[in-house]
């Protein structure tokens, strides 16, 4: 039996797909798949994780399985989101190159082997560009050529299409890319901040089929929040007191330059100065400028917390030469 052996040899390529409710995208999914990744000659493995889905899905997925000895399947207890589904990808993998991709049929496997060939080149990340993107224009469109626009600018990661979820990574990128919330949205920052070098491939890009989409307009509001965390961690991560204590300092000096004022105008002058609104806002500088400082001392105890309990380092190597 070939497909014994076959599953000794450890993969080189390693395709992540999460999966939530696409029961009739999986079966052309794995088949496209095949299609791209057979002729490479490489060995592959296919991680479909199922992010808890309530269809048919997962009893598909377990006859696909059978057939498919390069598939493995991870199977959600409930719906955790695409940046959980994806990170089990990641932590599931075992190959030096990570694929991701949706499992709605919109990237195309057919991209893959240019995806791969771009990482040799020396590259940590390849990211796909939408450039022929088959969206919604309004929902879809139009919010990410802004939101694009705004974290190019603003992160400095300049590329044209941070959404697509077709990527190629690094092994060690891949599984040092920490996706809380919904940030598989700014893999291409996330992984500038580990060190990576990023280059960018046009991929093509197809309508969905089948099954729904899974996100709606609401996103842009967490998008934007989720972009003030990440422009916080690019510059202060490591060094939340710098942040706070700045903001802090500035408040608490301008309400006692405030009070100070009013009680020269009270004690000197004689005036009369319970009614004015000065002093109340002097009053609450203090008070903000005095929590801020106290929240940036917390964050500091935090993060040295994080990093000394977990072991994580504040840097990243990307060799050594001994
Ligand atoms: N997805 C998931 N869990 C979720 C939402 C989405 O695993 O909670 C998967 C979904 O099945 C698809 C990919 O993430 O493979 C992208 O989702 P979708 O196509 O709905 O997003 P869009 O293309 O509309 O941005
Ligand atoms: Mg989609």
């Amino acid at each position: 039996m070939p497909s014994k052996t076959d599953k000794k040899i450890p993969p080189y390529i390693s395709v992540i797909v999460p999966v939530y409710n696409e029961a009739l995208n999986l079966s052309p999914l794995v088949d496209r798949l095949l299609h791209s990744l057979r002729p490479m000659g490489k060995p592959f493995e296919i991680i479909l994780v199922d992010d808890g889905s309530t269809d048919e899905g997962p009893q598909i997925l377990r006859d696909i399985k059978a057939k498919v000895p390069e598939l493995k399947v991870v199977l959600f207890r409930r719906n955790f989101g695409q940046s959980a589904a994806m990170t089990a990808g990641f932590d599931y993998a075992k190959g030096n190159i990570v694929i991701s991709m949706d499992g709605d049929l919109q990237n195309d496997p057919r991209d893959i082997p240019r995806l791969v060939a771009k990482l040799e080149e020396g590259y940590d990340v390849v990211s796909g560009w939408r450039k022929n993107r088959k969206d919604p224009f309004i929902s879809r469109k139009l919010p990410s050529v802004i939101a694009n626009w705004i974290i190019g600018r603003s992160t400095g990661v300049r590329l044209h299409d941070y959404g697509c979820s077709l990527k190629a990574y690094r092994k060690e990128v891949a599984k040092n890319l920490l996706l809380y919330g919904e940030l598989h949205r700014f893999i291409p920052v996330l992984a500038s901040l580990y060190g990576a070098n990023i280059a960018e491939v046009v991929v093509d890009h197809h309508p969905r089929a089948k099954g729904k989409s899974k996100y709606g307009i609401g996103r842009t509001y967490r998008v934007i929040l989720d972009l003030l965390l990440m422009l916080f961690f690019q510059k202060f991560a490591t060094r939340p007191l710098q942040f706070f204590g700045l903001s802090g300092g500035l408040f608490l000096a301008s309400g006692i330059l405030i009070e100070t004022y009013l009680t020269f105008l009270k004690i000197f002058l004689g005036q009369d100065i319970g009614n004015r609104p000065l002093l109340l806002m002097g009053a609450l500088f203090i008070i903000c400028g005095l929590v801020l400082a106290g929240i940036g001392l917390l964050a500091e105890l935090v993060i040295r917390t994080y990093y000394e309990s977990t072991g994580k380092r504040i840097y990243t190597v990307r060799e050594v030469l001994d």
